[in-house]
């Protein structure tokens, strides 16, 4: 039985004093939702705070981006090894955000997945097409490039302990979700593309959240499917409200 797992991303929002504070908020608000993981991604900056902040409360700090390499003369970049250090304990990596706006590469996210295992981090792997490529009739083709080229050379025990975030990119803080069964089908296709290559405990074992504006309104249903797991969570994270709204909606019986 796998253990639901909700993680909130923060983006570019929220100051340290205001990460604090809703950090707070959440925590205490998780405290009858033991049967979920839950995580938050503040900005960089706010990791060590947060971090702090969410102490006694169960609730994990995720990265939202780091460098591949441990140390070095790379100005402006941060190491999973000092993520870890601030209190990191997943880091997402391959956002869609990061691959669009940053550049990020293939090979980029297979080193990134790669550097959070040395460190220590949990990777959350986010995989995802665009609407262009799901009108082609390419969004399997897409998911399965970008997941196995970040699996290559992982070890069975590391693949199993990857959370993979299904973020179909044209749902992405758009207010479109993909329907409950066009999620499930591309999560049971990730599944089946696992179950394939790996022993048969890596497909069981991984978590496999749906990204792309989940609400508490729409969460259920899709945590309902067999083969969603959890959700990551943007613009209904950075309020306690809608996001303690989403573990009350899928933990209602
Ligand atoms: C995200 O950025 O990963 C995301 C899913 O955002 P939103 O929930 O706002 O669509």
């Amino acid at each position: 039985m796998r253990r639901p797992f909700i993680a909130g991303n923060w983006k570019m929002n929220l100051g340290i004093k205001e990460a604090v504070s809703l950090a707070q908020e959440i925590g205490i608000g998780c405290t009858p939702f033991r049967s979920v993981d839950v995580a938050l991604a503040p900005t960089t900056l706010a990791v060590d705070a947060v971090n702090e902040a969410l102490q006694g409360t169960g609730v994990h700090v995720a990265s939202q981006n780091h460098h591949e390499s441990d140390s070095g003369a790379f100005t402006g970049a941060v190491s999973a090894t000092m993520l870890k250090e601030a209190g990191c304990a997943y880091a997402i990596i391959g956002h869609s955000e990061r691959r669009t706006l940053f550049g990020e590469t293939l090979d980029d996210v297979h080193n990134k997945v790669h550097s959070a295992f040395k460190a220590g981090l949990l990777p959350i792997l986010c995989i995802g097409e665009t609407l262009e490529q799901r009108e082609n009739g390419q969004a399997q083709t897409i998911v399965q490039e970008q997941l196995l080229s970040a699996l290559k050379d992982l070890s069975a025990d590391q693949i199993a302990a990857i959370t993979i975030a299904y973020e179909p990119v044209w749902a992405i803080g758009t207010g479109k979700t993909a329907s409950p069964a066009e999620a499930q089908s591309m999560h049971a296709f990730i599944r089946s593309l696992l179950q394939e290559r790996y022993p048969s405990f890596v497909a069981n074992d991984i978590r496999i959240q749906y990204g792309g504006s989940v609400k508490p309104h729409n969460a259920k249903e899709l945590l309902s499917q067999p083969d969603i797991d959890g959700a990551l969570v943007g613009g209904a994270s950075l309020t306690a409200k809608a996001f303690i709204g989403i573990l009350t909606a899928i933990t209602q019986g």
